[in-house]
């Protein structure tokens, strides 16, 4: 797809979101009955996950040639997750601490949410053990995307040390990956429709602004926190990550991006928008298909910035309205456990309300604590996905410069921008 046509789609995802508010003020509920084009776009973009991950890490990876570079590309990336991640969680502390939005909140009755009250024994060996499946075609069907990375890696890995036989099963994936990018292709087109269905229905699904306005009066100023708090990282911090690490003009590069960041605000999930932040970061910012191949995914899967944030603002938070005072060592474990908890978030719909468990637990907190964010939690979730997104894409770009750039390999597809 040329860089017109897409240009021409992300006017056409602004335009269906700017029209899914303004239906959404005028007709209400009765919006909530568009919601099934959102869901099919949805699915659309869900049924291609799982064979897009499989075939761009084995592709990706087989593109690497030696192994010893995988090891140098998987640890830049864990390090650049880590780190990013880390200061994410630093710039919420920071923000909730100065704004204090909990102190003076009404608590009332509160009870733990039902989601979370069914997973609240979290262990960490839960999240090494799923890195294995103990049958993959059973991952597959129920899109568990670690395992599946984990096994398309070194399948990936094993397919360059067998010779002939080896390079022909890596062509017959190639082929799959270049098909599946061309249906992303053709869902884009299709996007602005299914964007405008997702925004219209759930927001629909609201009321008008005023039941909306209703629902954000006692937590408007936690809301400005995490807002302005995944801003200041978003529009600040990474940008000058990929300026200075990754050598790339950041606002172009968000640009390029657009498709994505919007379908990651319109559908909560990163997993979801996974096939279009591999188009953007491929396609539209030429990072190679070996390092966006492997990046990506893993980082649609463990790499979650903004969730980070939130569940450290959103932790302070809780304590303020409890009237309790963390200290700057339980601070301290809260930028830990935040840090770890994202990791363990899968990129589905306020995953990152679920692992906010563990953040509140490390620091002796009651889960009830939860209720007073729930009723926002949809709405926030949205532009932490986006923030997420975009942290997985800066990234990409970032670990290209270090690796392949650093080992003389500068290759790259497409337009550098
Ligand atoms: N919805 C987020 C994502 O998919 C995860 C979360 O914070 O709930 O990235």
């Amino acid at each position: 797809m040329d860089a017109r046509t897409s240009n021409f789609i992300l006017l056409g995802i602004v335009i269906a979101i700017v029209l899914a508010f303004a239906s959404v003020a005028v007709f209400g509920t009765a919006m909530a009955s568009v919601e099934w084009l959102g869901t099919l776009f949805l699915k659309s973009l869900k049924m291609i996950i799982v064979p897009l991950v499989t075939a761009s890490m084995i592709v990706g990876v087989a593109g690497l040639g030696d192994v010893r570079r995988l090891g140098r590309l998987g640890s830049t990336a864990v390090v650049y997750f880590l780190l990013t991640t880390a200061i994410a969680v630093g710039i919420g502390l920071l923000l909730v601490n100065v704004i204090r939005p909990g102190v003076g909140v009404s608590v009332g009755d509160l009870a733990v949410p039902a989601n979370v009250a069914a997973r609240e024994e979290f262990a960490w060996s839960d999240l090494v053990l799923s890195l294995v499946s103990d049958n993959i075609v059973a991952s597959m069907a129920n899109m568990e995307l670690l395992p599946i990375i984990v096994f398309s890696l070194v399948f990936g890995a094993v397919l360059t040390t067998m010779g002939t036989v080896g390079e022909t099963v890596i062509g017959f994936f190639r082929g799959v990956n270049e098909a599946i990018m061309k249906i992303v292709t053709l869902l884009m087109l299709v996007a602005p429709v299914g964007i405008f269905g997702l925004v219209a229905g759930r927001f629909g699904r609201v009321g008008n602004f005023s039941d909306l306005a209703e629902l954000l009066s006692g937590v408007g100023w936690y809301m400005v926190t995490v807002l302005v708090a995944l801003a200041l990282h978003a529009l600040i911090v990474l940008p000058a990550v990929l300026w200075l690490l990754g050598r790339r003009n950041p606002y172009r590069y968000m640009l390029n991006m657009g498709t994505a960041l919007l379908t990651a605000f319109s559908t909560a999930s990163s997993s979801a928008t996974l096939p279009l932040t591999m188009e953007g970061v491929e396609k539209h910012n030429g990072v190679s298909e070996k390092v966006a191949g492997f990046v990506v995914p893993l980082g649609a899967t463990v790499n979650m910035n903004g969730t980070a944030l939130y569940e450290a603002v959103a932790v302070l938070f809780i304590a303020q309205a409890l009237g309790l005072e963390l200290t700057l060592v339980q601070q301290l474990i809260v930028l830990l456990t935040a840090t770890l908890a994202a990791i363990g978030a899968a990129g589905i719909p306020e995953a990152g309300l679920v692992t906010m468990v563990i953040v509140l637990k490390a620091v002796g907190l009651p889960l009830e604590g939860l209720g007073l964010i729930l009723t926002v939690d949809w709405l926030l979730d949205r532009f932490r996905t986006s923030v997420n997104v975009w942290g997985d894409a800066v990234g990409a770009a970032v670990v290209e410069r270090r690796v392949l750039d650093g080992a003389g390999d500068g290759s790259r597809r497409g337009p550098s921008p």
